[in-house]
């Protein structure tokens, strides 16, 4: 199970990308993503971004 931000959601907030435990999420441009090859699907960033952005795939 990993997790996947919507970009089109995204405001680019970095709320995600501070509270990866394992710094699984990178900015790209404006916007965040998860390296889905090494996310291990904690849902701490779920919880954390603002504008619910991010959900399970
Ligand atoms: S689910 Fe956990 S490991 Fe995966 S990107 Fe979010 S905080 Fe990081
Ligand atoms: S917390 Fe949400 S809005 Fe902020 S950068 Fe992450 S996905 Fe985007």
């Amino acid at each position: 199970m990993v997790y996947e931000i919507d970009v089109d959601i995204c405001v680019g907030c970095g709320a995600c990308a501070a509270s990866c435990p394992i710094s699984a999420i990178k900015q790209k441009e404006d916007k965040y993503i998860i390296n889905l090859d090494t996310c291990k699907g904690c849902g701490v960033c779920e919880s954390t971004c603002p504008v619910n952005a991010i959900s399970e795939n």
